[in-house]
């Protein structure tokens, strides 16, 4: 069975594992409402997307 020849040291682990960080996702500006908005998404504030209307305005709701 193919084994490594050596152990890796924790320096080599660690700079390895310094690239390895979270990354904002890309947002953009709603073209209806100027929200920031996720690209490729429906607008979390007016719920358009692409000029048309997806979701509608919410109502608050009795439960
Ligand atoms: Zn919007």
């Amino acid at each position: 069975m193919a084994n490594p020849k050596y152990k890796t040291s924790h320096s080599k682990t660690r700079r390895r594992r310094a690239n390895i960080h979270l990354t904002m996702p890309s947002l953009t500006t709603c073209p209806n409402c100027k929200a920031p908005m996720l690209t490729h998404h429906i607008c979390p504030s007016c719920g358009k997307y692409r000029g048309k209307t997806i979701l509608k305005s919410e109502e608050p709701q009795e439960n």
